[in-house]
């Protein structure tokens, strides 16, 4: 199953080159084919190009017979929370995540919420680029209705979570598409709160719209200038959340996973959580705990896993997927979960987690690699970490290389499927043995690389 137009989940990129309008109109022609001409939700982030590539796109559905149903900017949990609520045939979000601005893309969900699977994305890949849809005769082509869906939204959550006050809270919505919804849900909860980046701009003109602890320092500054118990931040289309603690540090998005995963196996009595490949062994260490058991996915495939394995939970860095709110990331639920934590544990954040999940060392590094170097880089390195690093446990191959000692350290190798990128992330069970693994690893993948960039 090679996928030709999409990337690890969606189609991303720069607008014009990769993610044209020509290519926007297409895809809902395809779309409207592949749904037999039902009714699509379309939602957009905060980026300048959004609104061209949903009419390009709302044509391309018109044309093949399909209504339109415009939720405007949204956050894409939103949008996937539309698609269900309005009993849509799909949805689709013209975001591109965290990417810079000048980038925008596609993402496809099915009519329960969830994101297209591989498979679905290749069908609709299929449409576009052998089969071509005929676009219907002039008196079956499809409207727009413009719909307003956000305070719907908002009342959901409010009802699904419960938050006893007292809890002061910083958010940083990138200037994204959550700009006017995390805040005034926080404060519907009964949550003090303050907010930095928080008007829709899509020039990012605040931060970069990925939520990493180098692109949070304002965040973290505000948290400790304000005495707030936590901060919240968000990538531009707010499928994904990062946590500050009371002191300004950065939360990891692992023990973040690792926490949410262990209390619904704990409240469940067992059940199976999905991750991504890339993530701390602490989360296996905190399911099993419970007598719970964690399946490894490719990134991005979280999807196909909870469907796969009737996973009660899943977790990707950043993504959180609470089966009791829908099948999708949600880093604005997941936002209104942490708070409601705070508020009933009645300690500090940094101490809630601090004593529930054990703290390894990770350490990753993202390099410049070329697509064409991809499949040379992943050899190379494969070969090499199985050589230096020694007493194996097992390798999960399904998405990069993952090899694991037997004492639950690994390394993983990877590259991206959106990007020309590769990385390596490590984890140690000590400092001292992660900076040994770093020299022996890191390196090795940097002099390989630089020497074939020149
Ligand atoms: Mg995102």
């Amino acid at each position: 199953m090679k996928k030709r137009l999409f990337g690890t989940r969606g189609i991303r990129g720069p607008v014009h080159v990769k993610v044209s309008p020509e290519l926007a109109f297409k895809l809902g022609l395809a779309l409207a084919e592949l749904t037999g001409g039902g009714e699509v939700v379309v939602g957009r982030d905060t980026r300048v190009t959004g609104e061209m590539l949903f009419s390009a796109f709302s044509a391309g559905l018109m044309a093949g017979g399909s209504d339109v149903l415009d939720v405007g900017i949204v956050p894409s949990p939103c949008l996937a929370f539309a698609t269900k609520k309005l009993g849509a045939s799909a949805g689709t979000m013209i975001t591109a995540s965290h990417n810079p601005p000048t980038d925008n893309g596609l993402t496809f969900y099915t009519e329960n919420g969830s994101e297209f699977t591989g498979e679905r994305e290749v069908e609709l890949e299929r449409l576009v680029l052998d089969v071509q849809p005929k676009m219907v005769e002039w008196m079956n082509v499809g409207s727009v209705y413009k719909i307003d869906i956000t305070e719907e939204y908002i009342t959901d959550i409010e009802k699904k979570v419960k938050v006893d006050g007292g809890v002061k809270v910083v958010v940083d919505p990138a200037n994204g598409a959550a700009s006017g919804i995390t805040p005034v849900l926080l404060r519907r909860l009964g949550c003090e709160v303050v907010t930095i980046n928080s008007h829709p701009d899509g020039h990012f003109p605040g931060r970069p719209a990925e939520p990493q602890p180098w692109n949070l320092g304002e965040l973290m500054a505000v948290v400790k200038k304000v005495g707030a118990d936590l901060g919240i931040a968000h990538d531009g289309d707010a499928d994904r959340l990062a946590v500050i603690d009371e002191n300004g540090d950065f939360i990891k998005h692992d023990t973040l996973i690792a926490f949410f995963a262990q209390k619904i196996v704990r409240e469940r009595g067992g059940g199976i959580v999905i991750t991504s490949v890339n993530t701390s062994k602490s989360i296996e260490e905190v399911v099993q705990r419970m007598g719970g058991k964690v399946i490894r996915v490719p990134l991005g495939a979280f999807t196909e896993g909870l469907i796969e394995h009737q996973a009660c939970f899943a977790g990707e860095p950043g993504k959180l997927v609470f089966l009791e709110h829908g099948m999708w990331a949600d880093g604005i639920f997941s936002a209104a979960k942490v708070v409601e934590l705070i508020s009933k544990e009645r300690k500090p954040i940094s101490r809630i987690f601090k004593e529930s999940v054990p703290d390894y060392s990770m350490y990753h590094e993202d390099f410049h690699c070329r697509d064409e170097m991809k499949p040379y880089f992943m050899e190379h390195m494969k070969r090499h970490v199985l050589k230096e690093i020694g007493d194996i446990e097992k390798i999960i191959d399904i998405d990069g290389a993952r090899i694991e000692r037997k004492n639950g350290s690994w390394v993983l190798v990877r590259v991206s499927g959106t990007e020309p990128k590769a990385r390596v992330v490590i984890e140690g069970r000590s400092l001292e043995e992660l900076e040994d693994l770093k020299n022996k690893i890191v390196e090795e993948a940097r002099r390989f690389l630089d020497a074939r960039m020149r």
